[in-house]
């Protein structure tokens, strides 16, 4: 018999890992998703090149591993694929429903049960809620004049139109992080010209990607057991080189700042050999302070002979082109947007309405709070995956989600135990949380005066998007469940 029904909203690895867990658990559920296919990030970012910067070992899920992959480092079709197997491996498709996003959902107290009202005009019931909306899913749209006014396409990376040829034109590229560096190299190759318009620029690393051939699947399938061990064992390493080391850059010990900085010197070096490309192309920031990026061609690209690489800043967008603040103009066919997401407002796609009618934005106005980044006071029986406060610049966020769907499911046991209709974490425990995770990501790079604004933080400085420490440090924080804590009803 199910003990009882769970809304998750969100199709993505989130959400899928959600629904998955809930039903081994022997909850029933409903997985409301806006777009025509689930995967979330995987689904919707098409631009060429896209691709997962951390190792299929460490991010497909623990508990399920796949075949789906021909890379170490999967593009992100192979990550959609993944996530349709999911579905199909643990029979997920009768509870999820596609183009049907939630617009509301309204806790009753009364009742003790969320109402949800969808895009279809349903609305639907369930003692909890689990929003898997993700973090970086807000196209990012540049505000820059007389973009509206280009003859060509202009396409965010995020909302990429494959039909749409680049090939023989003359592409601008405006912005150089993570989805720029992905994107420059296969456009370049097939473009007339292409320009990357930088503002500033990162810190990059190489990519030790690896083929997954046929021939490897097949030795894998000769012998599943030594497989699974190897598999296990590689998930192992690459979690503690993270965990472990990487995070030490973060952490902002000098060893750690080091290392990384050196790896990311000595392969823009091995590249870049003009003095004046090189110094356009060093961060004047420390490493870590936002995304490091995990790519082999970005510099190959740059030093081909059909791009340019652009430091001085854009004055405006012309119907045929854009001009420079220094008055010099470059003629463009198509302009493509890196300019990555709008994350810190934290303003949903559905209104998340608590006690006596506070809707969560009203909550988070200044800025979004979550007692380890999965519950908020007043908000009972509400849960989030990849909430506030859980992103990372180590490791992999499927390692953080898998931590985040265990502790959702100790909450479910111990209302069972309890005889409880509700739970939500009391307004000393979330402030007492988030005063301890403030005042340590201030000791992180994040938090150092000498880095400046990234994606992770608001104008004012506020770190809305990071954990403070190292998944294990998360895991640890999850494990148990403190009934002291919250308050049962
Ligand atoms: C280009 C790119 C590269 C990345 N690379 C990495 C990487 O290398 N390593 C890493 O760990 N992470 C990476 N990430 C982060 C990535 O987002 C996470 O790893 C993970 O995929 C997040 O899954 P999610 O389910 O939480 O969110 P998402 O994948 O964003 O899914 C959220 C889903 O919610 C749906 N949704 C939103 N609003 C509603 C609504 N009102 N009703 C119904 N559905 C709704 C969306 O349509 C979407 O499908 C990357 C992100 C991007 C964009």
């Amino acid at each position: 018999m199910s003990k009882g029904h769970v809304i998750v909203i969100g199709g993505g690895l989130g959400g899928l890992l959600a629904a998955i867990k809930l039903k081994e658990a022997g909850y029933g559920f409903t997985l409301l998703e806006r777009n025509k296919g689930v995967g979330g990030t995987w689904h919707e970012n098409k631009y060429p090149g896209c691709s997962c910067d951390v190792p299929v070992a460490l991010y497909e899920y623990s508990f399920a591993p796949s075949l789906v992959w021909n890379k170490s480092f999967p593009i992100a079709d192979e990550v959609e694929a993944y996530a349709n197997e999911l579905v199909a491996r643990y029979d997920l498709s009768s509870g999820i429903r596609l183009e049907e996003g939630a617009e509301e959902a309204a806790w009753d107290e009364a009742a003790k049960l969320w109402h949800v009202r969808t895009s279809k005009g349903e609305t639907l019931e369930a003692k909890a809620v689990i929003g898997a909306l993700g973090q970086l899913n807000k196209p990012q749209w540049p505000a820059i004049e007389g973009l509206d006014t280009f003859e060509g396409p202009v396409m965010h990376t995020a909302r990429w139109d494959r039909s749409v040829p680049f090939d023989n034109k003359r592409v601008g590229v405006i912005g150089t992080g993570a989805s720029a560096v992905q994107l420059v190299p296969p456009m370049a190759a097939t473009a007339e010209h292409l320009t990357v318009f930088q503002r500033s620029p990162n810190y990059i690393i190489p990519r030790p990607d690896q083929a997954i051939t046929p021939e490897d699947k097949a030795l894998f399938m000769s012998d599943l057991e030594s497989a699974g061990k190897i598999g296990a064992l590689m998930r192992e390493l690459t979690f503690a080189a993270a965990d472990l080391q990487t995070w030490k850059a973060f952490e902002w010990t000098p060893e750690g700042r080091a290392a990384l900085t050196r790896r990311a010197k000595d392969h823009m070096e091995a590249t870049i050999t003009d003095p004046e490309i090189r110094k356009a192309l060093t961060p004047d920031f420390p490493v870590g302070c936002r995304r490091i990026l995990i790519c082999d061609d970005y510099y190959e690209a740059i030093v081909r002979p059909n791009v340019s690489l652009e430091t001085t800043h854009i004055a405006r967008v012309l119907p045929d082109g854009v001009e420079l603040k220094d008055g010099r103009t470059v003629p463009l066919d198509f302009i493509a947007l890196a300019t990555g997401f709008n994350t810190t407002d934290w303003r949903w796609s559905v209104d998340v309405k608590g006690l006596g009618g506070q809707y969560l934005h009203e909550a988070w106005a200044s800025v979004p709070k979550a007692y380890l980044g999965i519950t908020v006071t007043d908000f009972p029986n509400f849960f989030m995956m990849y909430g506030p406060n859980t992103n990372l610049g180590h490791n992999s966020i499927t390692s953080m989600m898998e931590a985040q769907i265990g502790y959702v499911l100790k909450a479910l046991s111990a209302l069972e135990e309890k005889s409880a209709a509700s739970l939500m974490p009391k307004r000393e425990a979330l402030e007492a949380f988030n005063r301890k995770l403030q005042s340590d990501l201030k000791k992180t790079v994040w938090g150092d005066e000498t880095c400046g604004a990234s994606w992770y933080k608001t104008d004012e400085g506020y770190i809305t998007q990071n954990w403070s420490g190292t998944v294990q440090a998360y895991q640890a924080a999850v494990s148990t469940l403190k009934p002291e804590d919250y308050e049962w009803n």
